[in-house]
């Protein structure tokens, strides 16, 4: 079966939005035939990247985010593109633990979240401009993250 496809969703940086942003994903993968955890872990990382959009990137004000995804076969590949203030020193905004933000009780473990739940992650951004999170993930291979 050729199973190619690709959509682009756009939407206000608004909390409202975050589950939407993960349901809207969800339904797009259901092509790949992915396990419920599969589901799961694809919704969790989608979503840290939609929050950090909305609460770093716009700083919660009003802004566009956006999602780009493609499906060839069972590999998924998703973009979350925001045009906020962007991110200063990325490697260090990588690492766990780090965050801007510890006065809001932020972790700073969104990005290694995405890490763990998908099998690859590049965050591309330049800073004044806007932030790109890509992210891949291969549906029905064995997760070896935690061996
Ligand atoms: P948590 O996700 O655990 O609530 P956090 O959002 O601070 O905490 P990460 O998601 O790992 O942690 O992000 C680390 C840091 O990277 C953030 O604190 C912020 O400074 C920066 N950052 C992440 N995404 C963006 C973005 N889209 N725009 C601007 N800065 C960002
Ligand atoms: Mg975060």
């Amino acid at each position: 079966m050729n199973n190619t496809n690709e959509m682009l969703v756009e939407f206000k940086s608004a909390a409202l939005n975050e589950s939407f942003a993960r349901m809207v994903v969800a339904a797009f993968i259901t092509s790949t035939n992915p396990t419920l955890e599969e589901v799961s872990d694809v919704k969790t990382a989608v979503s840290e990247a939609v929050t950090n959009s909305i609460i770093h990137g716009y700083e919660s004000k009003d802004g566009v985010i956006k999602i780009k995804a493609k499906i060839e076969g069972r590999s998924i590949y998703i973009e979350i593109i925001d045009e906020g203030k962007g991110i200063e020193n990325v490697e260090k905004a990588m690492e766990p633990l780090f965050t801007s933000k510890p006065e809001e009780e932020r972790s700073g473990m969104g990005f290694s979240f995405m890490e763990a739940f998908m099998d690859k992650l590049v965050v591309e951004s330049t800073y004044g401009k806007g932030t790109i999170v890509k992210m891949w993930k291969e549906i029905g291979v064995l997760n070896h993250h935690y061996e």
